[in-house]
């Protein structure tokens, strides 16, 4: 699997080509705003390196998917959500996936928000 995919649109905000409102970054992970977001609060967490979807993770991928996992109440309760949050993670195209690179959405806020 390689690092980068040039096609992929997520791989270019993680590379700065295409400017993005980050919430969080390090070695192995970023964390951006959705564009069109679902919810008040709405951010994608990713894993930097390009895996194309949940159906390419294997068990080599736990640690970073519990990172993933695990950022998004931090996220949620610094950017004032404290009224519960939601995870979703669409896979393939019968999971509505549009962005073949990896991403949790969080998404928090005061409801009515919910789609899907
Ligand atoms: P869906 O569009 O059905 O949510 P995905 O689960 O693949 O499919 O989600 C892709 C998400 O990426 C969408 O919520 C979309 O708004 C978001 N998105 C696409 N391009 C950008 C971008 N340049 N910056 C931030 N978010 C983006």
């Amino acid at each position: 699997m390689s690092h980068s995919d040039q096609n992929c649109i997520f791989c270019k905000i993680v590379a700065g080509q295409i400017p993005s409102k980050k919430a969080y970054e390090d070695e192995d992970l970023l964390a951006f705003h959705d564009i069109n977001p679902w919810a008040p609060v709405h951010v994608l967490i990713i894993p930097k390196r390009h895996i194309a979807s949940m159906a390419d993770v294997t068990e080599a991928e736990a640690a970073l998917l519990g990172r993933m996992t695990a950022l998004g109440p931090k996220l949620m309760k610094e950017l004032g959500v404290t009224n519960g949050f939601r995870h979703v993670i669409n896979t393939g195209p019968d999971g509505g996936q549009e962005v073949y690179h990896l991403h949790l959405h969080v998404m928090g806020g005061p409801r009515p928000w919910l789609k899907g």
